[in-house]
């Protein structure tokens, strides 16, 4: 018996419950010990005027008077009585339930389940409580298949028969430093309290409980990936400094350090998987080129994917010419450099055979019949539009090889300690020198003229804009329809050889037109749907125009932003909405108050939550039970750096007090794989 033991052990579980479980999550005992309720029913309400009408309410009293059962028809029954609650008394009907009758006498402590009338001060009886239940009863998820008193009787079941086996997964040395409960305590008190405080108690060391066996499974993970081998990049420091100087501007501080934390981690024979957040323009690319010249000279290949085709263009050109002068070859692979059946056959020899040192591309990177030579490191940009399974596929492509994921939305905390908790953390907190913030205002629609009317004074400066086209959820066609509407606007007004289109449904050769007519200045405006979101780099460009902008997420915002304001000179950010909820003007609102990408993702994450924010498949944020890292973040950072401290220390596996916690862990991994 132990419980990892299937709750198919338990009385009165069959296949069919089995399958209602595990659809609830739940599939061993120790899931069923963990499913918390997720509220309490207080039915010690003492004032009835607290009580809202129409609430279903469990009352706890004395009934008060004999119960009358009236039957009329065949099947219909109504049944009244009253009940004495404090000094109160109310009266309670059960409609077409005349068994009830029978377990009501006068006199006795009743409680009854129903809706509440306030007006009237009667309750509408659905059940009768069990005499038995305490005035603290908890309340739990269930669905068609199963019911709640089902899963309450199973939870009882499982704790009477399996609480000797509840060990305690922390550490006794620091429950006693946060006064935490021991698990069997806290399981218990969880599902069956007296009090609310004694619910509350036990919640608070499942919060840690739930955090601190996570963060432990996280940390487990960092440190045999420190531990293990991964590739020697021994690059040619000379080279290296000397294709640094030769860059077109000098590093920020930032920059220096980040590129010696990822210089020290391939050195090193550990396995580097780091993680590298600067806000949008804080200037990732060039550390990403540093990085990949850094790992040729060692004699390896390295590849940077990249989440949009026009940045995989973007970056492919920048990069070509940046690495032309020192005879290194790039390749562009995306899904349309590589519709051409000769072209690929071309570029998978040379990529299998060596003669392209550095690739560049979209998800095209990581199909199947893709081989490197020697794949060294592996970078993804914009890392939070990839999924996990992405970033896996593509470590791979090589042996073992080093991992740069970099992101442009910074993270708050939450996530940082969740999502990437097992990677290191490098982080560019300035940007470069002379930029200004971009300022930003928010006018009404009627007012989208003088809007225009700006953007034609500054373009007058010699400078570009871009004009984003609203969006339409999920609908390409109508957001085609839109972009087309500005489009002809556009030109309308500024004139037609001044303008440029740019959406996700032109091909890839189209795309690359418009882009370079704008890069090369021969349009002054770019107008667009959110393809440009991520990534695109035009410096002269001071002018972002966001039409709708409402519609448009606050890190989708922000980002969108960040495509000006990457020069000298001053930019603007124009966000043009008549925003119906208040969410929507709040996001309005902190867009113009803000150009500081941490408090805007912090702020993203607390209006709509942390699935929402990454996207729920893409987001690899685990579903916590009892903890909302949100809300909870003050233990989730105290039970990370507790459980870094634990799994780090030099006698983890031999202490004691750690066994309990090493066999929750090999459980935990025996059942799934927690991050890739
Ligand atoms: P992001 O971090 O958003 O990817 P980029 O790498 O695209 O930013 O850099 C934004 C702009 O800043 C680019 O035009 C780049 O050439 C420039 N840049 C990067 N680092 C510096 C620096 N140290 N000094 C001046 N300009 C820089
Ligand atoms: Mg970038």
């Amino acid at each position: 018996m132990n419980l990892g033991d299937s709750v198919g052990v338990l009385r009165g579980v069959g296949p069919k419950k089995i399958q209602a479980l595990n659809k609830l999550g739940v599939n061993t005992i120790e899931d069923l010990l963990t499913f918390y309720p997720f509220r309490y029913n207080d039915i010690a309400v003492k004032n009835l005027e607290e009580i809202n009408s129409q609430e279903k309410v469990t009352l706890k009293g004395i009934v008060a008077s004999e119960p009358v059962l009236v039957r009329f028809g065949r099947k219909k029954s109504r049944l009244n009585f009253k009940l004495l609650i404090n000094h109160d008394v109310i009266g309670v009907t059960f409609f077409n339930q005349p068994w009830i009758s029978k377990q009501v006498t006068t006199g006795q402590e009743l409680a009854v389940y129903g809706k509440y009338d306030a007006l009237r001060q009667s309750l509408s009886g659905i059940k009768i409580i069990s005499r038995k239940t305490n005035d603290f009863v908890g309340v739990y998820r269930s669905s068609k298949d199963i019911k709640e008193s089902i899963i309450k009787q199973l939870v009882k079941q499982a704790y009477d028969e399996y609480n000797s086996y509840i060990k305690d997964v922390v550490p006794e040395s620091i429950r006693i430093k946060y006064r935490l409960e021991n698990r069997k305590q806290m399981i218990h008190d969880i599902h069956f309290p007296s009090t609310k405080k004694e619910a509350d108690l036990a919640r608070r060391s499942a919060i840690f409980d739930e955090f601190f066996s996570f963060e432990a499974g996280l940390q487990l993970l960092k440190r045999d990936n420190h531990k293990n081998m991964g590739l020697r990049i021994k690059y040619n420091n000379e080279k290296l400094k000397e294709f640094i100087k030769g860059l077109p501007f000098e590093l920020t501080k930032a920059q220096k350090r980040v590129v010696n934390e990822i210089c020290a981690d391939m050195l090193s024979p550990n396995h580097m998987n780091r993680l590298l957040q600067g806000d949008v323009g804080s200037g990732k690319t060039i550390i990403a080129a540093i990085a990949m010249y850094a790992t040729v000279t060692a004699g390896f290949q390295a590849v940077l994917m990249a989440p949009t085709e026009i940045l995989a263009q973007q970056h492919a050109e920048k990069l070509a010419n940046l690495f032309e002068q020192y005879g290194i070859s790039v390749a562009l692979m995306t899904s349309s450099s590589l519709s051409r059946v000769k072209v690929k056959r071309e570029l998978l020899k040379h990529l299998k055979n060596g003669d392209i040192d550095i690739v560049i591309g979209t998800h095209a990177v990581i199909q199947d019949n893709i081989e490197f030579h020697n794949l060294g490191l592996a970078i993804t940009d914009e890392q939070h539009r990839f999924g996990v399974n992405q970033r896996r596929i593509l470590r791979k492509k090589g042996v073992n090889p080093e991992i740069l994921a970099m992101t442009a939305t910074p993270i708050p905390r939450t996530l940082a300690i969740t999502t990437y908790g097992e990677m290191d953390v490098s982080i560019i907190d300035e940007l470069p020198k002379g930029r200004q913030p971009v300022k930003t205002s928010w006018v009404k629609k009627k007012q989208v003229k003088n809007v225009f009317e700006f953007v034609k004074r500054q373009l007058e400066l010699g400078t570009q804009a871009y004009i984003i086209s609203p969006l339409v959820e999920e609908s390409e066609l109508l957001d085609l329809q839109n972009a087309e509407e500005v489009f002809e606007k556009a030109k309308e007004y500024f004139g037609s050889e001044k303008v440029a289109l740019l959406h996700g449904k032109m091909d890839a050769n189209e795309k690359e037109q418009a882009m370079q007519a704008f890069k090369n200045k021969e349009v002054s405006i770019l107008v667009s749907t959110t393809v440009i979101e991520v990534g695109v780099d035009v410096p002269n460009a001071t002018v972002m125009i966001i039409l709708d902008a409402d519609r448009f997420g606050l890190a989708q915002l922000h980002q969108l932003r960040g495509r000006v304001g990457r020069g000298s000179k001053e930019s603007y950010c124009i966000l043009v909405a008549d925003p119906k909820s208040e969410y929507g003007k709040e996001r309005m609102k902190i867009m113009t108050e803000t150009n500081d990408g941490f408090l805007i993702s912090q702020k993203d994450l607390e209006l709509r939550g942390p699935g929402e924010v990454l996207g729920k498949k893409q987001s690899g944020l685990p579903e916590f039970k009892v903890g909302d890292p949100v809300v909870n973040l003050n233990i989730l950072q105290v039970a990370q750096e507790e459980a870094h401290n634990v799994v780090f220390s030099p006698n983890f596996e031999t202490k004691e007090e750690n066994f309990e916690l090493i066999k929750y862990l090999n459980r935990q991994f025996a059942q799934e794989e927690i991050i890739d």
